[in-house]
């Protein structure tokens, strides 16, 4: 802590601390009850835990994993996704969501965004099929990514993925507590996956994640596969899988952050609408598609002044951040797969000018405020 009046507190990304002052000592104690029972692999807190997301989001099962990137390759695994087989993903978005389909074997598609809602564009999956079966692939699955907290337009997702016989994965790392035309993220999608990572919206103090599914069969797989392909019993394989368990401890701490998430999102809708008053008439700021809610995983805004808005935050103390500076199809280790043929245009131009701005439910009106001043030194 600078220990000058004058100089202005420095300004965090994402303010955890905030959330540890406001839980109290309920997070500690709930860390200790389970050092002390010793139930650290698979205890009873992960079962309660798994109980509660379900009930949250309206799923019948929730399966709690080692973390995020996990959860998609459980989910492409206890699919049977493999070589031969195309996955369509958006080109706009973190490596996890490609790198999982790569590992088992198959090919990423990578299909356009769009503008406004950074998510995947129905007409360019469209053209990604087409694409993937030129080249010689066989189009399974889509896996919608809901960027920066706005779940991606799932009816028209559903939709070409129906007519083309394609299951649909939902990589709601980033969106869950958020809602699309009356259903929750959780309840859309065969297969939904989340993280826990701590800067998530819901995040834990390590790694973290659950997949979420009204199949029972697929539930019964993925809890299989989680134990390693377990059978009957510890030492009864019945298929290759992986250790990809959610920790006891981590599981006690989303616990009690579970209990004041609703209000947390509630605070974040608070500070976007703030920044959308305050910078909506100098830069592009996100927009929510009718009917649905985010839950403010990123505030990011469209500029083609990026650079100055950069610098002049940096002037001020204000922290900012790019996601994501290069699209997935043009990343070395993703160049060499199959896009549409009309190429992935808006991902491109996106990734030059997007810019998050510090974004958490702690974020209060005067450090927000330092925050719109330096924005509009650079913009206004
Ligand atoms: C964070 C994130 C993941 C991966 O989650 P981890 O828990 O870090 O493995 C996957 N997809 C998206 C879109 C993410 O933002």
């Amino acid at each position: 802590m600078p220990d000058t009046a004058k100089t202005p507190a420095s300004i965090d990304f994402i303010d955890l601390g905030a959330q540890r002052r406001r839980l109290g000592a309920r997070v500690d104690e709930a860390i200790l009850r389970v050092v002390d029972h010793g139930k650290y692999i698979l205890g009873p807190e992960v079962a309660e835990l798994e109980r509660k997301l379900a009930q949250f989001c309206g799923a019948k099962h929730c399966i709690g994993v080692a973390n995020g990137t996990d959860a998609l390759l459980l989910g492409l695994m206890a699919k049977g996704v493999g070589a031969g087989d195309a996955v369509l993903v958006p080109s706009f978005t973190f490596a996890a969501t490609a790198e999982v389909v790569a590992l088992v074997g198959a090919t990423p598609v990578f299909v356009d965004v769009q503008e406004d809602s950074f998510n995947m564009d129905a007409a360019s999956l469209e053209a990604g099929i087409a694409a993937a079966k030129k080249a010689g692939l066989k189009p399974v699955s889509v896996i919608a990514v809901d960027l920066f907290g706005q779940p991606a337009d799932y009816d028209a997702i559903e939709n070409v993925a129906r007519r083309h016989g394609l299951w649909l994965m939902a990589d709601a790392a980033q969106s869950f507590g958020a809602s699309y035309r009356g259903r929750k993220v959780g309840s859309i999608g065969d297969i939904v996956t989340t993280s826990f990572f701590p800067a998530k919206p819901l995040g834990c103090y390590g790694d973290g994640g659950a997949i979420f599914t009204d199949d029972d069969e697929i539930a019964r797989i993925i809890r299989s596969l989680r134990v390693h392909g377990q059978g009957s019993d510890k030492y009864d394989n019945v298929r290759i899988g992986v250790n990809g368990r959610l920790d006891t401890i981590q599981a006690a701490v989303l616990l009690q952050k579970l209990e004041i998430f609703e209000d947390e999102i509630e605070a974040r809708q608070r500070v976007a609408d703030r920044y959308n008053q305050r910078l909506g008439n100098i830069a592009r700021v996100p927009r929510l598609m009718p009917g649905t809610t985010s839950v403010w995983a990123q505030y990011t805004l469209v500029t083609d002044q990026r650079d100055r808005v950069i610098a002049s935050c940096k002037a001020a103390g204000v922290p900012t951040a790019i996601y994501y500076p290069l699209p997935l199809s043009q990343q070395t280790a993703y160049r060499r797969y199959p896009q549409p043929d009309a190429g992935v245009p808006v991902s491109e131009r996106l990734a030059k000018q997007v810019v998050s701005l510090p974004m958490h439910p702690y974020l209060d009106e005067p450090t927000q405020a330092r925050v719109c001043d330096a924005v509009r030194a650079a913009l206004g």
